[in-house]
């Protein structure tokens, strides 16, 4: 009874609360009202850029014991400063560190990822100003401005309850540790019965509800958007939600050191790099700037805001491909890039020869996507690949011999292929799906 109350209580303050985001404050207001606003079509970031460089000259022990003089442009930044990547910032820490700085201007924060030591981070206390104000107008693209959102991500409840309401941030959260066609069809009933448009989950716990949306032939007219992040989306993911369901999909790719983030725009599906969040640079193995078109390089960033942990020229792990830095459908000079290859994934499949493919390279034509509700790779052996798929009623022998064909096709003769035929896939202890699991020790 208790429980109820408190329910419609929550829910009713939800419904109340309409001024979310706006309650952020004057910071967030003003950065993005003004500062992204003001800078939307085109910003040049170098005096930002230079400031915060020159800051951390002058003040930050690393970059103070190599530099030593303050830079004067953008072309001096590029000849003078080094690249860093996380294992020089962990071998030099307390150096990257502003000295003396007040401790409640902070917070701590880790790189996630799934291999490796985490890197620990120093990120200012009010990142959400620079943070939310950029993904929150990023959102804008599907129409969210605020509205009421379901929250599956990596939230587990008590077993009592099926949903918590945060009025706060206007969040119903889910439990995203259950996965049945009875936890599916409550999170479906309760987004239909208070008319919440907008679904902010991890792609995996996006796909696995449309997966369940699509057996059970549900009016998917009901939804806005699914707002999906933290994981890579991948193509039989999006495939299935956007154009089997028809419904809107955002993505975005960002990281824990904040850096570099950047989202689709309403009219295409590129990765557009937001200028006023931080400065990217996309390298090739030399070092050297990528300007043309469909060629991959890793992700470089610099950030605009963070004075007490300044990360300069950091290679982030992360590869792209450069495309342009121009959208027509939105208007915008900013860097586009696609077919993001992220750390997280650790997605290197390896090869008998000593050589690798990754699992982006594996992506399929569309109609195959059609046939499966699920997939992951296993690797235990260099030169032999596991391919776990979840059959879709639609799934035949000549779909079978056209995923065999394929394979045979793309792995050729450097790696031998399986394809098992299982019943569901589990996600990771942490809530999210790993599409690659590698076990190959190198
Ligand atoms: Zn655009």
């Amino acid at each position: 009874m208790l429980g109820k109350i408190e329910f419609y209580l929550k829910l009713f303050a939800c419904k109340l609360n309409v001024f979310y985001p706006q309650l952020l404050g004057f910071g967030y207001l003003y950065y993005k009202n003004v500062h992204v606003k003001k800078n939307f079509k085109i910003y040049n970031s170098e005096d930002e850029l230079l400031s915060v460089v020159n800051n951390a000259i002058i003040n930050v022990p690393y970059y103070k014991n190599k530099y030593k003089t303050p830079i004067k442009s953008v072309k001096e930044f590029e000849t003078t400063l080094d690249f860093i990547d996380k294992s020089e910032v962990m071998a030099h820490w307390d150096n990257f560190i502003l000295p003396n700085t007040n401790p409640s201007k902070i917070i701590t924060g880790t790189t996630g990822g799934t291999s490796g030591k985490p890197l620990k981070l120093v990120i200012p206390r009010n990142r959400y100003v620079f943070e939310l104000g950029t993904m929150y107008t990023m959102w804008e693209n599907v129409g969210w401005k605020g509205h009421i959102r379901a929250v599956l991500r990596n939230t587990k409840l008590n077993d009592k309850i099926n949903v918590k309401i945060n009025p706060l941030k206007r969040e119903f959260i889910f439990d995203g540790f259950r996965t049945t066609d009875v936890y599916f069809e409550i999170i479906y009933n309760i987004m239909k019965k208070y008319g919440i448009k907008y679904l902010h989950a991890y792609p995996s716990s996006a796909y696995q509800f449309s997966v369940f949306l699509k057996r059970k032939n549900k009016d998917t007219s009901i939804f806005k958007a699914f707002i999906c992040g933290s994981e890579a989306l991948l193509p039989e993911q999006e495939y299935l939600i956007k154009k089997e369901l028809g419904i809107n999909i955002y993505t975005w790719y960002g990281h824990s050191e904040k850096l570099v983030l950047g989202g689709y725009c309403h009219g295409n599906q590129l990765i557009h790099v937001e200028p006023t969040y931080g400065y990217i640079e996309l390298i090739d193995e030399n070092g050297n700037h990528i300007t043309e078109p469909n060629k991959k390089g890793e992700i470089v960033g610099t950030t605009l805001h963070n004075k007490y942990m300044p990360l300069i020229r950091y290679r982030t792990g992360d590869y792209a491909e450069y495309v342009a830095d121009y959208c027509g459908d939105c208007n915008r000079y900013l860097t586009l890039i696609k077919n993001i290859e992220g750390r997280w994934d650790s997605n290197k499949i390896y090869l008998s020869d000593g050589s690798y493919t990754t699992i982006t390279a594996l992506n399929m034509h569309d109609d195959l996507y059609t046939h499966i509700n699920g997939m992951q790779y296993i690797q235990y052996n260099k030169g032999e690949l596991i391919i776990k798929l979840i059959k879709d009623e639609s799934f035949s022998k000549e779909v079978e011999d056209k995923f065999i064909a394929f394979f045979n096709l793309m792995l050729g003769d450097n790696c031998s292929f399986q394809l098992q035929f299982v019943e569901s896939i589990e996600n990771e202890k942490n809530g999210k799906f790993l599409p690659l699991k590698q076990y190959v020790k190198l």
